[in-house]
């Protein structure tokens, strides 16, 4: 068996893996990077927010030449959907990021393995090439220190016969062959919400069956409430406190539709296509974690320390599979804090500073607290609010509908937290997250020039309203 050795060697190439790798060897470090499929990048580049951003803006477009473009004046007719150009699109867009990263690993001197790392105990890990690879042969790589990047999968749920075809995760309704005319999304959260989105707009109907009693329950309710309103205006069939009992692929003689989904005290649906979309789970099965004797959680979240440091001396975790918020930036960050953390670098993670958006039309965005959050922790807060409609750049893209909303702190006037709901929302909530990391008060914003006309112009706006003197709005 082929053998090497490396000073710190990771284990999966998605946000966590890779960033974690490139920034080990612009510290000098000799490291390499290993990634079970063929390209690296992870979830998020291969089958998670890069192509789901991809179709979000296709089929935006899409929507926007039908019902909006008259509104500029533009005449535009026969317009027609080409869903095989738009999903090469979607991929060549993949491939030019997953070849984004081979490249930098190669300019940076990063080491990388495809197949699948398998701790063997706690300085060795084995290598067993991927299917896809015709003739490799097992590798035994030994190193000073092991970072474990493994990411996520998409959660299942016992009673969901997935088929991954007609009844599928998010993998699967990112690459659909055709629109399907009825599209049941299981689960109300982010990506449920943006990839239902996607169906909307190129044709499917679409129902969305949430067990809880509201859309996106990690977000400000006022937010999650209007992004609700909006979503059924746009045609999503949004049902709230609905459970599924069960659903499977159980083709009736004479109905199209193949798929059925019994619900809890409710009539059963029929449909073309399933989306399940209740969640992620760790990818921390099948990894040696036994063998090394690294601990993880009663579900599988891998424990570390605030040094990102397993049970096991040297061995290290960030991204998904050690829980928190499931997000690429979150890895990421845990990533150049990790890696640095072992050069003896002295960086610290935020974790009341992460944004999270969805970006679905109107995206919504947020940062820090909610109001609910801070209700239920006895903070007192003053809130400030801007509608868009007072927003010249948001009506030049005749696009009013949402707001910004900032919470400080009644006696100290830092900002707390910061929602938005608007067109670019996401962009946007990185001026709330600088200001918030730096400490600010909404005075602060309130006092920084906003460049006109922008939409940026909202949050200054809403800070100038925590305390009662916008200017824009009645
Ligand atoms: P992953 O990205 O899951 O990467 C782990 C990698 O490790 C994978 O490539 C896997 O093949 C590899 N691997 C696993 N086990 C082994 C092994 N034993 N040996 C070798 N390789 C292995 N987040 C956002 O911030 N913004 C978004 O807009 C967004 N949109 C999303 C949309 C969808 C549809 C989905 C599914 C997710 C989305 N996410 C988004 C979440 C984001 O993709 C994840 O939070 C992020 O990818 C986590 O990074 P990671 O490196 O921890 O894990």
């Amino acid at each position: 068996m082929k053998t090497a050795r490396h000073e710190l060697v990771i284990v999966g190439g998605g946000p966590a893996g890779y960033v974690a790798a490139i920034r080990a060897a612009q510290l000098g470090i000799d490291v390499a990077c290993i990634e079970d499929d063929p390209k690296f990048g992870g979830t998020c580049v291969r089958v998670g927010c890069i192509p789901s951003k991809a179709l979000l803006e296709s089929s935006h477009l899409y929507e926007e030449a039908q019902h909006k473009f008259a509104d500029h004046g533009l005449k535009v007719g026969g317009i027609e959907l080409d869903l095989d150009v738009m999903m090469k699109r979607k991929e060549s867009i993949v491939d030019a990021l997953t070849g984004g990263i081979d490249m930098l690993f190669q300019r940076k001197g990063v080491t990388a393995y495809h197949g699948r790392g398998r701790l063997r105990d706690v300085d060795t890990i084995e290598i067993t090439p991927s299917k896809a690879a015709k003739d490799g042969q097992p590798e035994l790589i030994t190193a000073d220190q092991i970072m474990l990047c493994p990411g996520s999968v998409p959660a299942q749920l016992p009673m969901v016969e997935e088929d991954n075809d007609r009844i599928g995760n998010s993998t699967t309704a990112l690459s659909f062959p055709d629109v399907p005319e009825v599209l049941v999304v299981i689960g109300g959260g982010y990506i449920g919400l943006e990839l239902g989105s996607v169906w909307n707009r190129l044709g499917s109907q679409v129902i969305v069956l949430e067990a809880f009693d509201r859309i996106m329950p990690g977000l400000d309710k006022e937010m999650a409430n209007l992004a609700h309103r909006s979503f059924k205006k746009q045609g999503l069939d949004i049902r709230t406190s609905t459970m599924v009992a069960s659903a499977k692929v159980d083709p009736k003689p004479g109905d199209k539709k193949p798929c059925v989904i019994e619900i809890k005290d409710g009539d059963p649906i029929r449909c073309d296509r399933v989306l399940l979309a209740t969640g992620r789970a760790p990818a921390t099965k099948d990894l040696g974690l036994e063998a090394a004797g690294v601990k993880t959680d009663q579900r599988g979240f891998i424990q570390v320390n605030h040094q990102f440091e397993t049970s096991v001396p040297g061995i290290y975790a960030t991204g998904d599979c050690i829980g928190g918020a499931m997000l690429a930036h979150k890895a990421m960050e845990e990533a150049v804090v990790c890696v640095e953390k072992m050069a003896g670098i002295g960086a610290e993670m935020n974790y009341e500073v992460i944004p999270a958006i969805v970006y679905t039309h109107p995206e919504i965005a947020m940062v820090g607290k909610t109001e609910e959050e801070l209700k239920e922790a006895g903070i007192e807060y003053n809130k400030g609010v801007c509608p868009l409609g007072a927003n010249g750049r948001a009506r030049t893209l005749g696009d009013i509908d949402g707001r910004v909303k900032i919470l400080a702190d009644a006696a100290t006037d830092r900002v707390l937290g910061v929602h938005i709901i608007g067109p670019r929302a996401g962009d946007m909530i990185a001026e709330a997250a600088a200001a918030m990391e730096f400490g600010a008060s909404s005075e602060d914003i309130a006092r920084t020039c906003h460049a006109h006309p922008t939409l940026s112009e909202a949050v200054h706006e809403a800070a100038l309203a925590v305390d009662d003197r916008a200017i824009h709005t009645a």
